[in-house]
Formats: C-alpha cells, sequence, structure tokens
C-alpha cells in the first residue's frame, strides 16, 4: 500500500509508542499500590472474528503489564447466566475492567447486558453514566476508537481546536462519541486535540459529497468498503478511516485509499490504522479503572 502524495499516519507504530507509555505507567502503579489492573473478557459463542479481537487485547494486556481473563461461554448461553457472569465480575475486587465483546449471538439482549455492567468498571465506556459524563465533557472513561482517533490526530501534529470535521456515520459506538469528544473544550492531549466544529452525516444526508468536501478533517466511520473517493475530499484534509469491511481482496477500509490519497495530505491505512489504537484504548481505560477502584477502596 502505497500514497501517491497523502502522508499517512501510521496508528501501528503510534499504538506501540502508547503502549510503552502505558507500561511505564502501569509498572509505577503496580509498584505504589501493590494493584495489577485486570481486564476480564468475555466472549459468547465462536465468531472468528471476535476471537482474533480478544486474542489481540490480551496479548495487548501482556505487553503493557496488565493482567487479563477470558470468560469463554457457548453460544447458546442463557441472558441469566452471562447477567450472572456480569454480576460476578462487578463484585470481584481482582477485576477492574469488563469487556463484554460484540456482536453478542442472536437472542441476547445486548443492551441490558452492558448496562448491567458496573460503570467505574465499563472500560469500553458503553454504559449509559459514562455516555452522559462525556457528553457533559466530565469523562470518567474515553470510549476507545473515538479516543484512538484522537490520539492519532494529535500525534501526527494536526491541530483539531477550529477546524471543520466531518464524521460520516452516527453510530453509538464510532460517530457520535467521537463527535462528542472533539466537541468537548478540552481533551487527553490538550485543548488542540478538541475544540473542532463538528458535522456528523449520516445515510439520510443529503448531498453527502458537497458537505465532506468542506472537512478540515474527514472521518469515515460508515461500514462500506471503499466509500469515500478522491472527489468527496478537500485537497489537503486528514482523513481518518475507521472502516473494516471483509471483501474478497481482504480487509479494507471505507475510504479508497489509493483515489483519496491524491488529494488529502494526511491518511489513516486499513489495516494499520485505527484499529491498533482501540485496542491500546482499552489498555488506558483498564488502567483509570484500576486507579479509580484502588482510591475509592482506600477511602472507603
Ligand atoms: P454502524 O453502526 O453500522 O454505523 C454506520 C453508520 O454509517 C450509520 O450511522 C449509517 O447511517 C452510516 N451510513 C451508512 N451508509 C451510509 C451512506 N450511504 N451515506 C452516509 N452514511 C451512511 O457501524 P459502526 O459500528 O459505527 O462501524 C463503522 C465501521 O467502522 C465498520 O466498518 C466497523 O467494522 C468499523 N469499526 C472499526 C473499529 C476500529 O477499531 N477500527 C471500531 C468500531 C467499528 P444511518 O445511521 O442513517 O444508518
Amino acid at each position: 500500500m502505497s500514497a501517491d502524495t497523502a502522508k499517512i499516519m501510521d496508528g501501528k507504530a503510534i499504538s506501540q509508542e502508547i503502549q510503552t507509555e502505558l507500561a511505564s505507567e502501569t509498572a509505577q502503579f503496580t509498584q505504589e499500590t501493590g494493584v495489577t489492573p485486570c481486564l476480564a473478557a468475555v466472549l459468547v459463542g465462536a465468531d472468528e472474528a471476535s476471537e482474533v479481537y480478544v486474542r489481540n487485547k490480551q496479548r495487548a494486556c501482556e505487553r503493557v503489564g496488565l493482567s487479563s481473563q477470558l470468560h469463554k461461554l457457548p453460544a447458546d448461553t442463557s441472558q441469566k447466566t452471562l447477567l450472572d457472569l456480569i454480576t460476578e465480575l462487578n463484585n470481584d475486587p481482582l477485576v477492574h475492567g469488563i469487556l463484554v465483546q460484540l456482536p453478542l449471538p442472536a437472542g441476547l439482549d445486548s443492551t441490558q447486558i452492558l448496562d448491567s455492567i458496573n460503570p467505574e468498571k465499563d472500560v469500553d465506556a458503553f454504559h449509559p453514566e459514562n455516555v452522559g459524563l462525556i457528553s457533559q465533557g466530565r469523562p470518567r472513561f474515553l470510549p476507545c476508537t473515538p479516543h484512538g482517533v484522537q490520539q492519532l490526530l494529535d500525534r501526527c501534529g494536526i491541530e483539531l481546536s477550529g477546524k471543520h470535521v466531518v464524521i460520516v456515520g452516527r453510530s453509538e459506538i464510532v460517530g457520535k462519541p467521537m463527535a462528542m469528544l472533539l466537541l468537548n473544550r478540552d481533551s487527553t492531549r490538550g485543548p488542540q486535540a478538541a475544540n473542532a466544529t463538528v458535522t456528523i452525516c449520516h445515510s439520510r444526508t443529503t448531498d453527502l459529497a458537497a458537505i465532506t468536501q468542506t472537512a478540515d478533517v474527514l472521518i469515515a466511520a460508515i461500514g462500506k468498503a471503499n466509500f469515500i473517493t478522491a472527489d468527496m475530499v478537500k485537497p489537503g484534509a486528514a482523513v481518518v478511516d475507521v472502516g473494516i469491511n471483509r471483501t474478497a481482496e481482504g480487509l479494507v477500509g471505507d475510504v479508497d485509499f489509493d483515489d483519496v490519497s491524491t488529494v488529502a495530505q494526511h491518511i489513516t491505512p486499513v489495516p494499520g490504522g485505527v484499529g491498533p489504537l482501540t485496542v491500546t484504548m482499552l489498555m488506558h481505560n483498564t488502567l483509570i479503572a484500576a486507579r479509580i477502584q484502588t482510591s475509592n477502596a482506600a477511602v472507603e
């Protein structure tokens, strides 16, 4: 994969850089408190992609110095059995973060399952309490993929304050929380990585290209292979491709990389762009969860 003109934003390298920082913060935390932050992953059924994602998350835990647990349940697990497991993990003082790998098999109510996670262990930041805190600009945990995108842009030297960011996609996991993060007054990287003017587009948006062409930073989270083409991009824009689409040609993003590379100034590849950062920001949240729970325990 080569860009004709655009500079590649290397998510893999930046992810490694952040993991190195996290490893030293974790080592210091463990030395000071005697606590090893622990992420419990819950995997229901045998979806191949989900198994790969969970394995990657466990490997990242090892690299950063976190411990991890894997709770593997059969596809025919009942809602009650899964809820009982979440209650057990909520009550386990050795577990700091709980991750339920999505999608859950049909028949399970994922909203009820995710809502049952203790908000202080909700390292995916899906619980309504955590979503509310984000929208009020006082986050406890930051949603992993949007936070990864924010880290990536800032570490590539792309200032967001005052810039027009167009996000294509309004999902609860990517599009909406992405908009909240960039709209807030401050960020984990400082105010320059927030304070954007944000437009969110979706499938009912009229004349999508006319809007995306005005973006200084264009973020695609659509789930449609090669959807964003050069004619939709403002020359000199930074283009972030969140999409992961499995095609006969392998994994491709939502952005037509070769085409858009001819007009954009910065672009993320797929794979090796946003994906590795999502995993790394989950590690970041697990360390934060351990900090919160350890200081709560000290006060009690
Ligand atoms: P999603 O829930 O399916 O949302 C897709 C969004 O795209 C929806 O808001 C939809 O609009 C919009 N959309 C669909 N067709 C469109 C069109 N023709 N024009 C404009 N907007 C359109 O997907 P998601 O969970 O946000 O994920 C998006 C992609 O990112 C997927 O490929 C997913 O695999 C990937 N992803 C990657 C990571 C990572 O770590 N890199 C993490 C999460 C997701 P409506 O709301 O109107 O339907």
